[in-house]
């Protein structure tokens, strides 16, 4: 069994060179060529020696998922790669010029967990097509060298967030691994408080997640104010209603102190009335959060974008109610940026 470099840890390099009778340094070399230096083969290693570099090659493989193929936006800037895993499966990662916090001079990386989803939301092309597996920790942080292919100068300041496809806290364990991964000083590099987890509203994975001493952002996808209109299109709701998603929510901002973000599609006569909005404002009346609206991207279950009109009073009537909100940034829409629909068109043509 040969071994996938992109994945391993610092401390799993060095203990592997060991059992291969090299000094441990070695390991940190092959660590910098993955995480820093963005290396595609053994070869390129060129401060190994040439025996080492041999034996690695029978023994190991860098292992970045493969390109399948790669959409720009009218942008020129945001970027989105069909990758595909050495099984076949393929899934989706994006770059994003600026954060979802717009700050202008940082990149965000758009991460997939799973190939498909489980979750089946009623809008999501991804949650329609179904699940197949769980990505590992390598396949996760092998998107973000993946795309950090794609910039000339990635720099020290970029943002992750896992918003392609799957449900990150049904993944759990491969997902806390990658953002060790993502965090290690000698690696990657990225601040806890530059990542940000999605999730659909898994409760035990909340509370889990809220103990592991990690600073990362919670973003969590209400998409409706009430249990009867989020059962419909979140079916997770129906194990997990509201009434224990908000304390979960709650206790992560406690023991974290990091605001939690709630996503918002907008739905065409669905979600998007004054109704709605002032619901909404109560259900999260006291709690320090962020609200960040989402038009949809219309491909599944036929929904519709509201005007930009309705948009607006929407914005204003929970303004007003107290609380914040951004809209997010039209961008990925040209470029099928919600996730799995760039997977959709290909399986479609398979
Ligand atoms: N499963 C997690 C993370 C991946 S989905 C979650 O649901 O949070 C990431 C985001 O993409 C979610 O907020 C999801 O609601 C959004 N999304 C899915 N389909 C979309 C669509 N058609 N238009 C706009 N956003 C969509
Ligand atoms: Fe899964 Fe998130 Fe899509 Fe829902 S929105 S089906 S949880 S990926």
């Amino acid at each position: 069994m040969k071994i996938r470099l992109c994945g391993q840890s610092l401390s799993e390099l060095e203990a592997w060179m060991k059992t291969l009778g090299e000094p441990g340094y070695r390991g940190k070399q092959i660590y910098h060529w993955i995480y820093r230096r963005d290396a595609s083969s053994i070869e390129e290693m060129t401060d190994l020696p040439g025996s080492l570099r041999q034996l690695l090659q029978q023994k190991a493989w860098v292992g970045i998922p493969r390109v399948i193929r790669r959409q720009l936006a009218n942008d020129d800037l945001t970027v989105k790669l069909l990758l595909e895993m050495e099984d076949g499966q393929r899934v989706e990662a994006v770059l994003m010029p600026y954060s979802l916090e717009r700050s202008r001079d940082r990149l965000t990386f758009c991460l997939s967990s799973q190939v498909g989803c489980p979750l089946g939301c009623a809008f999501c092309a991804t949650g329609q097509a179904g699940f197949v597996r769980n990505l590992d920790a390598g396949e996760i942080v092998g998107q973000v060298l993946a795309l950090r292919r794609e910039v000339s100068e990635p720099g020290e300041g970029i943002n992750i967030v896992f918003m392609g496809m799957g449900e990150p806290l049904l993944n759990y364990s491969e997902i806390i691994k990658s953002l060790n991964l993502l965090h290690a000083p000698e690696g990657i590099k990225v601040g806890y408080r530059r990542i940000t987890v999605s999730t659909a509203g898994v409760v035990p994975g909340i509370y889990r997640l809220a103990k592991e001493g990690l600073p990362v952002n919670l973003a969590v996808s209400l998409h409706a104010s009430n249990n009867v209109l989020r059962n419909q299109l979140v079916p997770l709701n129906r194990r997990y209603p509201l009434e224990e998603l908000l304390p979960a929510c709650r206790e992560y901002f406690t023991l974290t102190r990091r605001r939690v973000t709630f996503e918002y599609i907008l739905l065409k006569a669905v979600n998007d009335s004054i109704y709605h909005a002032e619901e909404l404002g109560r259900l999260l009346k006291g709690m320090p959060v962020l609200v960040n609206l989402i038009p949809v991207n219309p491909t599944e279950g036929g929904f519709k974008r509201p005007s930009s009109e309705q948009i607006q009073l929407f914005i204003r009537t929970l303004r007003q109610l107290g609380m914040e909100v951004t809209l997010r940034e039209e961008r990925g829409g040209q470029i099928s940026a919600a996730c799995g629909q760039l997977r959709g068109q290909l399986e479609a043509k398979r």
